[in-house]
């Protein structure tokens, strides 16, 4: 961490067909713990560099759509390498950008490399397609790219999401642009330096931070991109699903989505789970990196039996928190990503307490964007804080008297991501299985940090489009199949060949 202290001010410029291009307008990406200290000023694209970043991603696409999938896995592995060299560097550049912990922004650089090397291997899988050959004829399936790939990522994971769905669409033979999140353009810029020294050619990977608003609209648009992976919130992302759908003049195909959004994430504990467990695990999931994680808890829905128990368990546990700037290794919850989400978060505390009973507020630091970890008992269902995403360190308890209608609670909002069961009644983790619908469920444990292949991640309803992250039908989100079919009943073939008339 001294290292990197000495590196923070830095300039970062985009990447553009192989140059750090210097652009006119940059902004700054300071640390949230202390939003004095300039972590790096970024360069910022304008829609004409992003009209260049296209033509050159255009460009290269014929060569590396022809490039052998394995050069491009053995790519990816060698990225997955240095990443490995390089772990505390990255990891104590996530402390300072987006206020992670050390040992969790370990576990993510950890994620980055399993999802290069996952990914690598899955390609080599694919590659392969199949034969159906009959006698006569023969039969061959295959996948080809799709051609100009868009990645526009979020701040909360800001190297393992970006280096994910960047390398996903790399490895199948997409020529890619990574928009970053504005607050982690730092962290994605390493990723850049990363794939450029693994050896990735001109235009083929492209690093284009600017502002969400302004090019994230005319990437989604442009005519010549035909597919988007997307992570973030559910308001863009419904955006970019209506604006990919609008065929554009010039555009010949329709572009493919992939969004991964929010989640509104459950517990549910019942009367014969262990307290000792759950409170340990509800404390780690809901307020581990301030609840910033689309899969953080931000409902605990108990059975009245434990109610009382439970909740008082809940505050002592959560009251012995530390909460500080990351770089002291003592803190365990750090502060949120910026004044803006600071703010967001204020306004539903203070709507909370309209709805709610406060049971826990704790005080907090400053100076810095730190929101003191908030917990909120008897909650009612339909309360604004039991069905909107907050993305802080709030948490939401809800009291039922039955199971079933702990089941009908969890699963009355609009998200369905993760979710999380405390039991140790066979039948009630049975109906769970069946019943609770998320898309990764998670019965005695805490419901984040999701293990690439392990546990391939992501949700449905409003929680996402698409096929799971680190998982076996990701990357054929990034690929056509084709199939060739040969009348191969021949007497022999004319002699043409070489004869060019
Ligand atoms: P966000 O939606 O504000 O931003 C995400 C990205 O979209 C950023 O790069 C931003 O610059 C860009 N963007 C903003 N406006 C745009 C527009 N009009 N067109 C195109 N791009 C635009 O989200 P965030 O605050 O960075 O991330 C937090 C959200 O991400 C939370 O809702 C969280 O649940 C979600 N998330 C989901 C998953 C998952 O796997 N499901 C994982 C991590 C985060």
């Amino acid at each position: 961490m001294q290292t990197i202290r000495q590196q923070l001010g830095k300039a970062y410029w985009p990447l553009i067909n192989g140059e750090w291009i210097a652009t006119a307008a940059t902004f700054a990406s300071v640390n949230p713990a202390n939003p004095e200290e300039i972590v790096g000023q970024v360069g910022s694209i304008s829609i004409e560099e992003a009209e260049q970043a296209i033509a050159a991603a255009k460009a290269a696409f014929p060569r590396w759509q022809r490039t052998p999938a394995q050069q491009r896995s053995k790519l990816l592995c060698r990225a997955a390498d240095l990443m490995a060299q390089r772990r505390a560097e990255l990891a104590a550049w996530m402390v300072f950008e987006v206020g992670k912990t050390l040992q969790e922004a370990d576990g993510e650089v950890s994620e980055a490399i399993d999802f290069c090397r996952y990914y690598a291997g899955e390609m080599e899988r694919l590659d392969q397609g199949y034969d159906r050959n009959l006698p006569g004829e023969t039969n061959r399936y295959h996948y080809q790219p799709r051609g100009i790939a868009v990645v526009i990522s979020p701040w909360n994971f800001p190297l393992a999401i970006p280096t994910g769905m960047t390398v996903a669409a790399l490895v199948s033979g997409n020529c890619t642009l990574l928009k970053p999140a504005e607050p982690s353009s730092v962290i994605a810029a390493k990723l850049a330096e990363i794939l450029v020294e693994a050896g990735i050619p001109p235009g083929v990977f492209q690093y284009v931070p600017g502002r969400g608003s302004v090019v994230g609209p005319y990437l989604v648009k442009h005519p010549d991109v035909h597919m988007i992976a997307f992570t973030g919130s559910q308001e863009v992302g419904c955006r970019i699903y209506a604006e990919a759908a609008v065929l554009q003049p010039g555009q010949k195909h329709l572009k493919q989505v992939i969004a991964e959004m929010g989640g509104k994430n459950a517990i549910v504990i019942d009367q014969s789970a262990d307290l000792d467990q759950a409170v340990a695990g509800v404390v780690q999931s809901a307020f581990s990196y301030s609840g910033q994680k689309c899969s953080a808890c931000s409902r605990v829905i108990v059975l009245n039996a434990i109610y009382d128990r439970f909740v008082a368990r809940l505050v002592e546990a959560t009251r012995s928190l530390n909460i500080g700037p990351t770089v002291d290794p003592a803190t365990q919850v750090g502060p949120v990503i910026n004044a803006q989400a600071r703010d967001r978060i204020q306004e539903y505390i203070a709507k909370g307490k309209a709805e709610a009973d406060v049971a826990l507020e704790m005080p907090t630091p400053e100076p810095g964007y730190f929101i003191g970890p908030v917990v909120f008992s008897e909650v009612p269902p339909d309360a604004v804080i039991a069905q909107e995403e907050i993305f802080g360190p709030v948490l939401s308890v809800l009291r039922v008297q039955t199971f079933d209608e702990a089941i009908n609670l969890a699963n009355g909002t609009h998200y369905a991501l993760t979710g999380g069961l405390y039991s140790r009644t066979p039948s009630h983790i049975e109906q769970a299985k069946a019943q609770f619908e998320v898309g990764n469920l998670y019965i005695n444990r805490g419901i984040t940090g999701a293990i690439v292949d392990r546990q391939p991640f992501g949700g449905f309803k409003l929680s996402g489009v698409g096929s799971k992250a680190g998982g076996r039908d990701y990357l054929l989100q990034f690929l056509e199949p084709r199939v060739v079919t040969e009348n191969i009943q021949r007497q022999g073939f004319a002699p043409i060949e070489g004869v060019d008339e």
